[in-house]
Order: structure tokens, then sequence, then C-alpha cells
């Protein structure tokens, strides 16, 4: 596996030999994207902070990991620690930062111990969150590593320019962090090996490294399902498609299908289970993430919920598919944050690819109340 490869501080006295400028083009030339699930050219940004005037200027490690079915930042701290924190130290070096945050998800504070050790004498401090999920947006860890509640903020001005204590600062993923050092010591560092997450369906979930551009199916074949796979989640936001032989792990391939390609998280759902079942459990994930304080998300995802509801166990009509098809463009369309802008992906790929399911699930009940 590339990501458990070691570098040993080689690669952090590479780049100050080469210094700032040119540790910054070798990341540009080396194409490393963001693996937060944005895909953002690392040294681009790294550029925009290096660039800005400001002599005080911040670096964060996002290793807010919150996603649901998102495990490969917890497998890289818990493998390969050292590279992260060397990637850490160079990105800091390149743009110029004097100090840098581990924003650690709450469920990974076991992780800290062992991080603070790795720190040593760098000045790189660790902020545990409390377990939210906004907190994985990049303005909203502004916030909460500043003391105020983890709400996103108004962009722009990008963090980049106007981040930490109005400071410019680069944020980057645990995953991008840890192919900094590899990116720059190793000449055969491959850019398309990515982390997918899989899970769901499956006798053997786990972490698998492979090139972008693999078939799906022969990722899913390695997680040896029990049954006929029917559905794949890319995690909660990326949305659903039916499982495809020719369909491709390309972030174009997997947007053709309206699903985002993100963080490499693929859930997998077999034909036993049901879409309807599936799309009110992730509505019930929303509704309790949504931090409240803009209406189409906190009042949307709350309404999506009932109509869930209504669809799975009660009185539900055919009409309250449009309503909902109807509430969840409005909510993808006027939220405030990402959170709220993705929160029904879930639900319009699964209206769009599954759409008799739950028309299915309406009549059933019908028939059921018929005979009572
Ligand atoms: S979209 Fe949701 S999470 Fe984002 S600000 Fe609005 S209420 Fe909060």
């Amino acid at each position: 596996m590339q990501i458990k490869k070691q570098t040993k501080g080689k690669a952090l006295a590479k780049a100050k030999k080469l210094g700032q400028k040119a540790t910054i083009n070798l990341i540009k030339e080396k194409v490393l994207l963001g693996r937060g699930g944005a895909g953002f050219p690392t040294g681009t940004k790294w550029e925009m902070v290096y660039n800005e005037p400001e002599k005080e200027k911040y670096l964060i490690c996002n290793a807010d990991e919150g996603e649901p079915g998102t495990f490969k930042d917890k497998f890289i701290l818990e493998k390969n620690p050292e590279l992260v924190i060397e990637g850490i130290k160079i990105a800091m070096f390149a743009i110029g930062a004097k100090k840098a945050f581990i924003y650690l998800r709450g469920e990974y504070e076991y992780l800290e111990n062992r991080l603070k050790k790795l720190i040593k004498k760098a000045n790189i401090e660790i902020v545990v969150g409390a377990g939210a999920y906004i907190c994985g947006d990049e303005t909203a860890i502004l916030e909460s590593i500043e003391g105020k509640r983890g709400q996103a903020r108004l962009k722009p001005p990008f963090p980049t320019v106007k981040g930490l204590y109005g400071k410019p600062t680069a944020i980057n993923n645990v995953e991008t962090l840890a192919n900094v050092p590899l990116a720059i010591y190793y000449k055969d560092w491959n850019p398309n090996l990515r982390l997918y997450s899989l899970s769901g369906n499956v006798t053997k979930p786990g972490i698998y490294e492979l090139p972008l551009g693999t078939k799906l199916c022969d990722l899913i074949k390695l997680g040896k399902p029990k049954n006929k796979i029917k559905a794949i989640y890319f995690g909660c936001f990326g949305g659903c498609m039916p499982h495809c032989e020719k369909t491709k792990l390309t972030p174009d391939d997997i947007c053709g299908k309206d699903c985002i390609h993100g963080a490499g998280t693929i859930i997998a759902v077999d034909e036993k289970h049901s879409i309807v079942d599936v799309a009110t459990n992730i509505a019930k994930f929303y509704e309790f993430e949504s931090c409240g304080k803009c209406t189409p998300c906190r009042e949307g995802t709350m309404r999506i919920l009932a109509l869930l509801e209504n669809i799975s166990l009660k009185n539900a009509d055919m009409k309250d598919l449009n309503t909902l098809q109807e509430l969840a463009e409005v909510i993808k369309e006027t939220s405030f944050c990402g959170l709220g802008q993705t929160s029904t992906n879930h639900l319009l790929t699964a209206l769009k690819y599954f759409r008799k399911e739950f028309e299915e699930r309406i009549k059933e009940q019908k028939d059921r109340r018929r005979i009572r």
C-alpha cells in the first residue's frame, strides 16, 4: 500500500532544501488533489495562502471525518500518523505558517496521545471536536477552533484569505497531508491511487487502495457480498445509483449518474434491503445533524424525515412523493452551507433510480388499510 510507506523526515528535509515556492510548485506538478471530498488542487491552495501579504498564517489538518461510511482518515492516523505529521510540517513550511492545528473528530480522541508524542516540539495543537458533523465543513472548523459554536461561515471570503482569527489559512484533509511527503520524496508516487472505505452489505468491509478508473464492480467483489448488490451509496451526501458493471471509479463517471465521488466512500446495499428504509435512516441523520442556523435546512430536514416515516410506516399518498421531491430540491437550492445543500442528494437520486420502491411501499400500505 502506497499510504503505508515511510519518509522519516527526508521529505521535510528535501522541501526545506527546495524552498517554499519550489515546494509548492512541486506539489502542483505532482497534481495532488484534496482527498476530503472537493478535490481542490493542494498546491494551488497553498499558493493562495503563501501569496497573502499577512505575516500570521495558519495550517489546519481536518481530521473531523464524520461522513457515514468514511473511515480512511482513521486508518491513516492509526497506521501511519508519522506521515501526517511530516505532511503538516511541510505544509506549514511551504505556506509560512508558524502554527498548525489538528482538528480531531471527537470519536477519534483515543488517537490524541499518540499524535502528541509524534508532534514533539513542533507548534501543532490538537483540538478535539465534540462530534458535530457540521464541523467537517472548513469554515465551521474555524468557528469551533476559535471557541465558538461550530457553524458554517458565509463565503467569500475564503479561508485562504480570511480564515482562522481572520488570517490566511490552509485547511487540508488527513489523507491529503499524508500524501504530501510521499509526493515530495518518491519519484514513482502515484496521484491516482485512492483509499476507498467500503461498507454496507458486504462480508469484507474495510479500506481498499485502488487506482482511479477501477471498475466499481471489482471493488464490490473484493468486499465479498452475500447477496446481489442493487445500489451504491457514495456516503450520505454523494447520493446513490444502481450498481452497474460498467461504472468506473472516476469523478466524471460517477457524476454522470448524478452522484459525487467525494472522499471515496462506498456503501453497498443488497436486494434484501429497501431503499425506502435506507432513505429514512439517512434522513434521520441529517435531521439530527442540521445545525439549525438556516430555515430551509432546519425545517426542511424535519419535514423530509416526517414524510419518509409516513411513507415507511403510516398513511402516505402518491402525491407525497411529489412533495418529497419538491422539498428536496428547495433544500438543495436554498440552504446556507454544504450540509443542507447536499442533504437531499441521497433522496433525489433514490427517487430518480428507485422510485418504484417508494411507490410499491405506498401501495402496500394502502392495500393493508383496505383489508382492515
Ligand atoms: S444548511 Fe443546515 S447545517 Fe448549514 S447552516 Fe443551514 S442549518 Fe446549518
